[in-house]
């Protein structure tokens, strides 16, 4: 029998990327390409769906190139994506009624406050294990809904369709107007603040507390079945697709958390911890989300909890792109080696108001602490730090709602290429931080939960097996330097709060 692959798309916040993988997990062909980010207004963030889409189909190509394969040696594919960005297209023209709207994007807030009323951001939290937040895709289908003009009038006649990019690409990949499946699963429709997390449905009254009209929303499938099937004459003309997970849910499968109390954390754009609790609904009392972490198939569903940080490698890339203080994001580590220590500054990157463990729309960014010795040592030291203090702050409360004390961490993305970042945060966890050897998790739990739906793999224990540890950072300053150093951090964040008045734009 001739070898098989399994292909990953992984539909990302700032590029697509498609990767081979063979039955060992291991990489045998990536192509990745980048997309624009449009910035209409402070605080909004769109992308041109229809970009995303020619990137994908460029990347998928590309990949299958650099493995020098072609589709009909692939088994089955999966698709992980940026999650909560919300695509509005018409059903008939396959048009996209407005550009997707990023998860990062804050415009909802007034949607918010209304939604909220008297009851406050917590009232669906006990059904849905999310805030009222600008984050998550409901609020944004409601604003396309309310400021596109005609917008509601064609959903309502059921002619558009919305989706998280995973079903987007998914409807375009199986025939679009030609038959194309609208199909989500559940790590992804469990960020709308529109599912059920234990019937894992569309809740009837929470749509219609949003105005949206039910026959907009995909099929909550699984995370590994087959959904459908590439378009005849298409990219991927007869494959399966048989996995789709959310791009941390994704991660955190290919970091092969599958036991509880096991965590993962990503350090990409944002940075995304989850940690398996089972199959029960553990609700946070600590400011982190219930979320989804993966179903297999007809298998129970397993849950997790998350804490989400809107900005961290982002930080980086706004040093380089609007700073212009260094060319490329690893000189960061450069620039942060010409110093000791931060020199007493403190950078909370609240460019989308402060998520976990905070969830404040009203924060901004903040730098403290500055004086006229600091230099851009110190504030390229700062921006690193503040990933490293954020994820502290989210693992506190992990700690807090599990009742124990997380042993290691596992850790992934493009940021832990800077070995002073790891090394700071082992520091200031005070616990151990471990990476893979194959570092594209995210892509690979997507390839996995295809792959397992074809019977490529038989299930966890496969995944299991071929995880590998590469880097291992242990803990290394004095502990009452870390107290208080993240003393001042909490107290920095402090300062970014209740910045955002009516009139502040
Ligand atoms: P995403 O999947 O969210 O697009 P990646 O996992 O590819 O993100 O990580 C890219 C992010 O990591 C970028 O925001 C970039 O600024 C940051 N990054 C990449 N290399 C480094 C580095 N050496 N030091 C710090 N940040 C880095």
């Amino acid at each position: 029998m001739t070898e098989k692959f399994v292909l990953a798309i992984d539909q990302g916040t700032t590029s697509s990327r498609a990767i081979v993988f063979n039955h060992s997990g291991q990489i045998v062909g990536v192509g990745q390409q980048e997309f624009e980010q449009i910035f209409p207004n402070p605080g909004w963030v769109e992308h041109n769906p229809i970009e995303i889409w020619d990137s994908v189909r460029t990347v998928v190509a590309d990949a299958l190139v650099a493995a020098g394969i072609n589709k009909d040696d692939l088994i089955s594919v999966g698709i992980t994506n940026q999650r909560e960005t919300a695509v509005v297209w018409d059903k008939n023209t396959g048009e996209p009624v407005y550009n997707a709207i990023v998860w990062q994007d804050t415009r909802t807030a007034p949607i918010v406050r209304e939604l909220a009323g008297d009851e406050g951001v917590e009232k669906y939290k006990d059904r849905v294990g999310l805030p009222l937040a600008t984050y998550f895709s409901g609020t944004k289908i409601k604003w396309i809904l309310d400021n596109v003009e005609g917008a509601r009038a064609r959903a309502e006649a059921g002619d558009l369709l919305f989706g998280t990019t995973d079903s987007w690409v998914l409807w375009n990949l199986t025939g679009g107007t030609e038959g194309g499946v609208h199909k989500t699963d559940v790590t992804n429709a469990s960020r709308t603040l529109l599912m059920n997390l234990k019937t894992l449905e569309w809740e009837p009254d929470i749509c219609a507390d949003f105005g949206i009209p039910m026959s907009m929303l995909p099929q909550i499938c699984s995370s590994s079945e087959v959904y459908g099937h590439g378009r005849e004459h298409g990219l991927l003309t007869g494959i399966p697709i048989s996995g789709i997970l959310g791009d941390q849910q994704a991660a955190t499968f290919g970091q092969a958390c599958f036991e509880i109390g096991m965590a993962k954390n990503t350090y990409g754009t944002g940075c995304f911890m989850l940690m398996n609790t089972g199959e029960e609904v553990v609700f946070s009392q600590n400011g982190l989300l219930t979320t989804l972490c993966y179903k297999i198939g007809d298998q129970k569903a397993v849950y997790a909890l998350e804490g989400s940080i809107a900005v961290a490698g982002s930080l980086i890339q706004w040093l380089r792109d609007n700073l212009k203080i260094i060319g490329s994001a690893p000189e960061v580590e450069d620039m942060a080696l010409t110093v000791e220590d931060n020199g007493g500054v403190y950078f909370v990157p609240a460019f989308s108001g402060l998520f976990a463990p905070y969830w404040r729309d009203d924060a901004r960014g903040a730098i403290v602490g500055m004086t006229r010795y600091n230099t851009q040592g110190h504030l390229a030291r700062a921006a690193l730090e503040a990933t490293a203090f954020q994820t502290r702050e989210v693992l506190d409360a992990m700690d807090a709602d599990a009742g124990v004390a997380l042993k290691e961490l596992r850790v992934d993305g493009g940021m832990i290429a800077n070995n002073t970042l790891m090394q700071f945060q082992a520091d200031v966890l005070g616990v151990d931080v471990v990476a893979p050897v194959v570092a594209e998790t995210t892509a690979l739990g997507a390839a996995y939960a295809a792959g397992i739906a074809v019977g490529f793999w038989e299930g966890e224990a496969d995944v299991i097996a071929n995880w590998q540890e590469a880097k291992r950072w242990t803990p290394n300053m004095d502990e009452k330097e870390v107290q208080r150093t993240y003393r001042l951090w909490k107290k920095a964040v402090t300062k970014s709060m209740a910045w955002v008045d009516e009139d502040v734009k």
